[in-house]
């Protein structure tokens, strides 16, 4: 995701934060500073970095787990509104997924489990004192009360069943041991809708945008999620060697960028082959040819500015490793191979016509 700055790397995951969280301690402070003086804003900025640091917590607990069935978690990004830890997949077995969703509930559990006896102590031992509603930033043991409650909170609020929130992934994992996962997930979905719709009119009512924000992206996520299952059931039907088209064009690292010009306008064909004595040496992809042009180099051979860094798959692949891959890299085209030989290619719009026919049968 753009817009985010790195601060730091652990296990191998990059933390990121978006920007727009930079600016919620700041407006929060600004807003305490304003009402409340200085003191108090700073208590405030402090809850909410620790609201920061538990989420991260949180993100990490999930990453891990998801390390341990040998995902690759690219980074975590925080937002106003939680963090999201960006996977290479997400889990192919119900017992996988599941453990995955309430490792980071259960981190929060178990801070909030082990914060309890020294806040208790804080609190004269007195259970009535360490009520929330006690919370507040005038004094330091007020703000310790707010902080104390971020762990129950966040557990609570990620194990509501509202897909795709952690509760709505464990549901859907449990539901898929039994029912498979296509049943599975469109139950998961309409709970996750119905929870969003809930969230969205309270909020509403109590005037928290937050609140709409969050039933706005559960809403859009859990209907995401449903499409691209969608996509993988649809897509594990075929391989490369069913939609490989044969009939496409290839050039040499000789030919100039000009005749590529004219050949891309002869074709419907994005990305060029380049062959050399009948072997694959690289691909020219639209926007490497766009690249050429605005560097003057229309006269200029190709072998300047092909890509020589192509997707190169099997007869055999499955077309939602295949999506995967290309969707991953940010390709378009991919090249499929049999015994080094070039047997065709496969554009983006290919994988998409297949999708769109099975979907209008
Ligand atoms: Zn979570």
């Amino acid at each position: 995701m753009n817009n985010s700055m790195n601060i730091f790397q652990l296990f191998g995951i990059k933390v990121k934060i978006h920007i727009t969280f930079i600016l919620l301690p700041l407006l929060v402070g600004l807003g305490v500073y304003l009402t409340e003086g200085p003191l108090n804003a700073v208590r405030a900025i402090i809850f909410i970095l620790f609201i920061f640091t538990c989420v991260t917590f949180h993100e990490f607990s999930h990453s891990l787990v998801a390390q341990h069935f040998k995902i690759k978690v690219k980074s975590i990004i925080l937002l106003p509104i939680g963090g999201v830890a960006t996977m290479e997949k997400m889990p192919e077995k119900p017992r996988e997924e599941f453990l995955m969703a309430i490792a980071g509930p259960l981190f929060n559990i178990a801070l909030a489990i082990i914060l309890f006896y020294p806040i208790y102590v804080l609190f004269g031992r007195n259970l009535s004192q360490m009520n929330p509603a006690n919370s507040n930033f005038d004094t330091w043991k007020a703000t310790i009360l707010y902080m104390y409650w971020v762990n129950p909170i966040l557990a609570i609020f990620n194990m509501l069943p509202a897909f795709p929130m952690d509760g709505g992934r464990a549901l859907r994992a449990f539901l898929a041991s039994r029912i498979g996962i296509s049943k599975a997930t469109r139950i998961a979905v309409s709970i996750g809708h119905t929870f969003a719709v809930i969230f969205g009119l309270f909020g509403l009512i109590s005037g928290h945008i937050l609140l709409i924000l969050i039933a706005f992206f559960i809403y859009i996520a859990a209907s995401q999620e449903e499409k691209m299952l969608n996509l993988k059931l649809i897509l594990g039907h075929y391989s490369a060697k069913d939609i490989l088209s044969k009939e496409y064009v290839t050039i040499s690292p000789e030919t100039t960028i000009t005749k590529v010009l004219e050949l891309s306008l002869k074709t419907s064909q994005q990305d060029f082959p380049v062959l050399a004595i009948n072997k694959v040496v690289g691909i020219l992809t639209r926007q490497n040819l766009i690249s050429a042009i605005h560097q003057n180099g229309k006269e200029k051979a190709v072998k300047e500015f092909m890509s020589h860094k192509y997707l190169s798959v099997k007869m055999n692949e499955h077309l939602t490793g295949l999506y995967n891959k290309m969707a991953a890299n940010n390709l378009k085209t991919a090249l499929v191979f049999h015994r080094d030989i070039l047997k065709g290619v496969i554009s983006l719009e290919d994988i998409a016509r297949v999708y769109n026919l099975e979907t209008k049968a």
